[in-house]
């Protein structure tokens, strides 16, 4: 298992370009992070393998994209607006605020250093908050979701008649909550602006236990597609008196981040209780008819849940290498960083460098990467020694380099150097797009 600090990824994607601190020209925004052109990249590789690997491949699921800000009645039946809490503490001294589960309070504020000066624990919503339109009073109230879930419930009715699925079968989403969480922090693995992939996976009540570990495994078998170092993951199975309101079961997926073992994803047996609420609140029927036995009932649910930032974070954390690797002098090594990113995954997939800034070069590398980008995400790169340039696309995992130099001219070929074998070959310019659709689709 390598070692990698916290500081190494934070800088790392900072001076490349995958994360920056939010608002940082006015001074930051506590714990808000922006995604640059590298982070995109990968965020949205993510979501986009995800969706292919969850939804596209399998029949028995349909996605949704629903509205962010819902009626307020919907976290009301969920129960959020009451249990949707966590418990919070303040230092009477210096007014530091924490999480009461997550501190000794028994222990010294870890601001101030005071014994004893915690106030008693008291239940924090942590909903966000808005109003919709020009009156700002409660019955303009209305919340930014704290997890896309719902949506699925509320809309459970309406996609079960227009995707005509029968249970079992799974909806899906991707998109953005918001948690006004009292101790955010650690880079992008708690933050209070987040992305979630969630799934609600309708079943017949008493096949909830085959139903659940098979979800287990397909988590496992999501956490193997990206890369995640499964030597760092970790099932816990959460005890009874933990459980959230919703759960009847619920096995956290953790893993071992640089700041110590916590959270990747969840996976629960929510049991009928979002979608029996919602009946009762909102006065429609969720029950379903089997179309075969004709027999009648609220399906039951098991839901995977996962978050995109955690997946990035855990992501760069297993991909992030550092190696010795040999220099053009004889003999000579020198610190390589490499992130081994799966293929699919890395932000850029092929760099086009021209080994001078010459314009016979530029005349066929430029148009060589026009023709690429219409299949791949490609950079074009012609400045600076192309070790340098290699080690670059190394560091932010690019698996493929190509190089166009004067040769190139006469034999129309061009070399392709290989990220984690740094081996190299000479690939006609002709047969390019072909070898590339092999690389990517093995
Ligand atoms: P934690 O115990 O870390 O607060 P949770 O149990 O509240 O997490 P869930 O409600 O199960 O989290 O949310 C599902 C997933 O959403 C988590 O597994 C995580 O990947 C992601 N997630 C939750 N809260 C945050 C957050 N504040 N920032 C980033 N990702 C989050």
């Amino acid at each position: 298992m390598s070692e990698v600090s916290m500081e190494t990824i934070v800088n790392l994607c900072k001076a490349r370009g995958f994360v920056y601190p939010g608002s940082e020209i006015y001074g930051g925004l506590a714990n808000s992070w922006d995604y640059g052109p590298l982070g995109v990249e990968l965020k949205n590789n993510i979501k986009q393998e995800w969706w292919k690997f969850f939804v596209q491949q399998r029949l028995d699921m349909v996605g949704l994209d629903a509205a962010l800000i819902m009626n307020p009645k919907v976290w009301e039946a969920s129960g959020h607006l009451e249990t949707f809490t966590d418990p919070l503490v303040e230092c009477k001294e210096c007014h530091e605020r924490y999480r009461a589960d997550q501190i000794d309070l028994s222990a010294a504020c870890q601001k101030c250093g005071r014994k004893e000066t915690f106030t008693e624990p008291a239940s924090f919503n942590l909903m966000l908050k808005t109003w919709l339109g020009p009156k700002e009073d409660a019955t303009a109230t209305v919340y930014f979701r704290p997890e896309t879930a719902q949506a699925i419930f509320v809309d459970f009715l309406q996609v079960l008649q227009t995707s005509r699925k029968r249970v079992p079968f799974g909806i899906a989403q991707i998109g953005k909550a918001f948690r006004n969480e009292i101790t955010p922090g650690n880079f992008i693995f708690r933050t209070r602006e987040f992305e979630q992939m969630e799934i609600e996976y309708f079943i017949r009540p008493d096949e909830w236990q085959k139903h659940f570990e098979s979800w287990l495994e397909n988590l496992k078998a999501w956490i193997r597609h990206c890369g995640i170092d499964e030597s760092r993951v970790h099932d816990l199975e959460v005890p009874v008196e933990e459980l959230a309101h919703y759960s009847k079961r619920t096995v956290d997926i953790e893993f071992d981040f640089p700041f110590g073992r916590k959270e990747l994803y969840g996976l629960a047996y929510r049991t009928d209780f979002d979608l029996s609420n919602h009946a009762k609140f909102s006065g429609e029927n969720m029950t379903y008819t089997d179309p075969v036995s004709g027999e009648r009932f609220v399906p039951h649910v098991i839901e995977p849940s996962l978050g995109v930032d955690r997946t990035f974070l855990a992501m760069l954390v297993s991909a992030y290498t550092e190696e010795e690797a040999p220099t053009s002098a004889e003999g000579e090594t020198e610190k390589r960083v490499v992130l081994r990113l799966p293929k699919q995954f890395a932000p850029i997939k092929i760099a086009i460098l021209p080994l001078s800034k010459k314009d016979e070069l530029s005349l066929v590398a430029k148009p060589l990467a026009e023709q690429l980008a219409k299949n791949w995400r490609v950079d074009y790169d012609e400045t600076q020694s192309i070790g340098k340039r290699y080690r670059r696309q190394d560091e932010i995992g690019t698996p493929y380099c190509v190089t166009v130099d004067f040769d190139s001219l006469e034999d129309k070929a061009v070399t392709v150097r290989d990220r984690d074998t740094m081996k190299q070959e000479r690939v006609a310019v002709a047969d390019l797009e072909k070898y590339f659709n092999e690389k990517f689709n093995n």
